[in-house]
């Protein structure tokens, strides 16, 4: 089907053109800097089924959308995730997206890898934030590391391009950032490290590990020959050039240094509530419009109302001491 294209522009002039898609809140992991041990999940009465999925994203490539992510919560637990990924696929082969992606914690990519390669999807997003066993265990709860190095092998082996995202956690992780990028560089990954940022409440206190992204990059700069590069992916990542690697390490930087300016998207969770900012509480319902009128049209206002609203940025900030989120939803709920 071929799609005219409407451009949606928000009141900043910024064109919104990248669709994050949260197929599910649930997960099988518990990674202490996005939930609490115990979390409630959506009853699934709530959840729109992959069908309506497949049809807001559709009415959003319409609107000049070309790059679509799916995340979760754990897009991969979802079930069925595959009928989503090959229907959503023929927007792919239309040439209407350029890009098809997802988001994993790799838990279960060793059962998928294959299909995902036999699929639009050519590079996949893996979240990991360590590469030691016991530290896993800790930060994951319930993560199988053993089984995670079981996906990502199974992806680069089947051809899936694979960028590795890594939390920056001081007192967890920070000690292993060499090694992660030397482990990266060995298979051809780039690398991207994140800053913490301050959503949902998690039972603890976020300060106690965040770190700035900048401190990192200079003690990195020390062992690595880094130079800028000019690459994007489109998203809030800026890039350097390793030498040593002839791979590319990202930093996302929300807290020290941030992206808001250059926003060009926009974040649909399972329920059918658009987000217009990551960081902020600002979201419009699509459901109802969508359940309600099969010709589309009300879907449709609705997105334009949504993207007419979109706020100028976040406001996020961890001060020390402090255990009030920023927004109140977890990560899991828009996937980052
Ligand atoms: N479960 C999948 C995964 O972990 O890749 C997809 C969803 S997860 C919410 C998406 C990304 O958000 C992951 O890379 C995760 O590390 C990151 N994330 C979760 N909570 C975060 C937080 N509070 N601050 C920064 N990044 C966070
Ligand atoms: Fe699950 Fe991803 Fe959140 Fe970890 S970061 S708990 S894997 S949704």
């Amino acid at each position: 089907m071929g799609f005219k294209s409407y451009k949606m522009i928000d009141p900043f002039g910024r064109k919104i053109s990248y669709l994050r898609v949260s197929v599910t809140d649930r997960c099988d992991f518990r990674c202490s800097y996005c939930m609490a041990e115990d979390m409630d999940f959506l009853p699934r009465s709530e959840i729109l089924d992959l069908e309506e999925i497949d049809r807001v994203a559709s009415a959003f490539i319409k609107r000049g959308v070309d790059k679509i992510r799916l995340t979760g919560g754990e897009p991969l637990v979802r079930r069925g995730i595959m009928k989503l990924v090959n229907s959503l696929s023929r927007h792919k082969k239309s040439g209407a997206l350029k890009e098809l992606t997802l988001t994993t914690n790799a838990s279960q990519l060793y059962r998928f890898a294959d299909d995902l390669a036999g699929s639009a999807i050519e590079r996949i997003n893996v979240s990991l934030d360590t590469l030691n066993p016991e530290t896993f265990t800790r930060l994951t709860k319930n993560g199988d590391h053993a089984q995670v190095m079981r996906g990502i092998d199974a992806a680069h082996k089947v051809g899936l391009k694979i960028k590795i995202n890594t939390v920056a956690l001081k007192g967890i992780n920070d000690n292993e950032f060499d090694e992660i990028i030397n482990w990266c560089g060995e298979r051809g990954f780039d690398l991207t490290l994140i800053e913490t940022m301050p959503m949902g409440d998690i039972g603890n206190l976020r300060y106690d590990h965040h770190l700035s992204l900048s401190d990192v990059r200079k003690r990195l700069e020390k062992n690595w020959t880094m130079s800028q590069s000019s690459y994007s992916t489109g998203g809030p990542s800026k890039y350097v050039d390793i030498a040593e690697t002839k791979t590319k390490l990202g930093f996302i930087t929300p807290l020290s240094d941030h992206f808001c300016d250059s926003c060009n998207r926009v974040r649909l969770t399972c329920t059918g509530t658009l987000y217009m900012c990551l960081g902020q509480d600002a979201s419009v319902d699509l459901r109802e419009p969508l359940r309600a009128d099969p010709s589309g049209e009300k879907l449709a206002s609705a997105i334009e109302s949504a993207i007419s609203n979109k706020p100028k940025g976040h406001d996020f900030e961890i001060k020390s001491g402090e255990n009030i989120p920023a927004v109140a939803r977890h990560m899991s709920v828009t996937g980052g």
